[in-house]
C-alpha cells in the first residue's frame, strides 16, 4: 500500500477568499477550487491549471478568473470548467469585459464549460478564435452526481442552498494497481504481455483464474502479491457558502463521508450562530459536526470572518472541541 502524491492546499489565508490547489503532477492535473483572490498562487502554477470547479459566483469566488485568463493567453490551451447557473452567463461576461482584434495572432485558448442548470448539464465553449463567444455544445439529463471522470480520479457534486443555489464538492482519486518493474524481469515479462497482466490484475473478477507466464500457470493472488502493490483511493472534499439546514447537513454528510480531508467553512463563532444563518454561513460548532458526521479524517477550516481579524484561533479552537483533528 502507498499513498498517492497529491498536493492540495488553500490558496490563502483562512480569513481571505477561499478556495484550494489540488495538484497531480504526475498526470499533469491542476485543479482549482474557486476562483478568488489567486495572485498569491505562482504564475506557472496559473498556467498550468487544467481544471476549474466554482461553487458560485460571489465575488470572494470568482474575481480571479481575469487574472487565469491573462496567465492562459499566449499558449495553446483548453481549460476546464464546471459550475452552477448563472455561471456561463458571467464567465461570457467576463471574457466579453475585454476587446479581442488581434487574435488571429494568439493561439488557440477555449475555456469548455459544464454548468448545472436544474435536472441537466449544459455544455458551452468558448474560444478566443471565436472571440469567446458563447457556444452552447450540448444538453445532457443529469442521472447521478459524478460530475467528471476519467481513468485516475472523479469529482462528485451536490447543490447546496446559500440563499441561492452553490456547488459542494467530492474529489475522489481512485486506487490504482501498480506493477514492480524488477520482479517483472523475474518472470521474464516483455511488452504486451505486461499490459495483459496489468490488465489481468486490475480486475478483481479474475481472482480464482489463473495467467500464463511462458506456458506456465500462476494463480491470481500470487501474482498480484509478487508483481504489484496498490497505491490508495484518496478523497478531498471542498464545502463552503452553505446555510446550516437539515438539507444542507444531509446532502453535505452524504457527499463528504468518508474524505481523508475535508475543507469545510467556519466562518463565525457559536455566538454568532444567528448572523451566520441570517448570511447563509456556516458556524465553528456546525463545521464540526459536519465533519464529525461525515466521519472525515481531516479537517481543513477556511473562510473565517474578518470580523474576528487575524485572531481566528478562537474559531479554530471551537471547532476542536466537536472534532479534534481540526486545521
Ligand atoms: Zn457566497
Ligand atoms: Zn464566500
Amino acid at each position: 500500500m502507498a499513498l498517492p502524491r497529491i498536493k492540495h492546499y488553500l490558496i490563502n489565508e483562512k480569513y481571505e477568499d477561499p478556495g484550494i490547489v489540488i495538484e497531480i503532477e504526475s498526470l499533469g492535473k491542476y485543479i482549482l477550487f474557486d476562483v478568488g483572490n489567486i495572485s498569491r498562487l505562482d504564475r506557472h502554477l496559473l498556467r498550468k491549471i487544467t481544471h476549474l470547479f466554482i461553487t458560485h459566483t460571489h465575488m470572494d469566488h470568482f474575481i480571479g478568473f481575469d487574472n487565469l485568463l491573462r496567465n492562459k493567453l499566449g499558449k495553446p490551451h483548453t481549460v476546464d470548467v464546471f459550475g452552477i447557473t448563472p455561471l456561463s452567463k458571467n464567465i461570457y461576461c467576463k471574457l466579453q469585459g475585454y476587446t479581442w482584434n488581434l487574435i488571429e495572432f494568439e493561439p488557440q485558448l477555449i475555456f469548455k464549460l459544464k454548468e448545472v442548470d436544474g435536472n441537466k448539464f449544459k455544455y458551452y465553449k468558448f474560444d478566443i478564435k471565436n472571440k469567446f463567444e458563447k457556444e452552447l455544445i450540448k444538453i445532457e439529463e443529469i442521472k447521478d452526481d459524478i460530475l467528471y471522470e476519467d481513468k485516475f480520479f472523479r469529482i462528485r457534486f451536490a447543490v447546496l442552498e446559500h440563499r441561492i443555489d452553490v456547488l459542494g464538492y467530492s474529489f475522489e482519486y481512485k486506487p490504482r494497481l501498480k506493477l514492480i518493474p524488477e520482479r517483472l524481469k523475474e518472470f521474464n515479462l516483455e511488452g504486451k504481455e505486461i499490459g495483459r497482466l496489468k490488465a489481468f490484475l486490475e480486475n478483481e473478477s479474475n481472482k480464482d483464474k489463473s495467467f500464463v507466464i511462458n506456458g506456465k500457470e500462476y494463480k491470481y493472488e500470487h501474482l498480484k502479491e509478487r508483481l504489484s502493490y496498490t497505491i490508495d483511493g484518496y478523497k478531498i472534499s471542498y464545502i463552503t457558502d452553505v446555510i446550516y439546514s437539515e438539507k444542507n447537513r444531509e446532502k453535505i454528510i452524504n457527499l463528504v463521508k468518508n474524505s481523508d480531508v475535508l475543507y469545510c467553512e467556519a466562518v463565525f463563532l457559536d455566538k454568532d450562530k444567528e448572523q451566520a444563518k441570517k448570511v447563509y454561513h456556516l458556524t465553528s460548532k456546525q463545521a464540526g459536526e459536519i465533519a464529525k458526521a461525515g466521519n472525515v479524517k481531516k479537517l481543513i477550516i477556511f473562510h473565517i470572518s474578518r470580523r474576528y481579524g487575524k485572531n481566528y484561533k478562537a474559531v479554530l479552537k471551537e471547532v476542536r472541541e466537536i472534532f479534534p483533528e481540526a486545521y
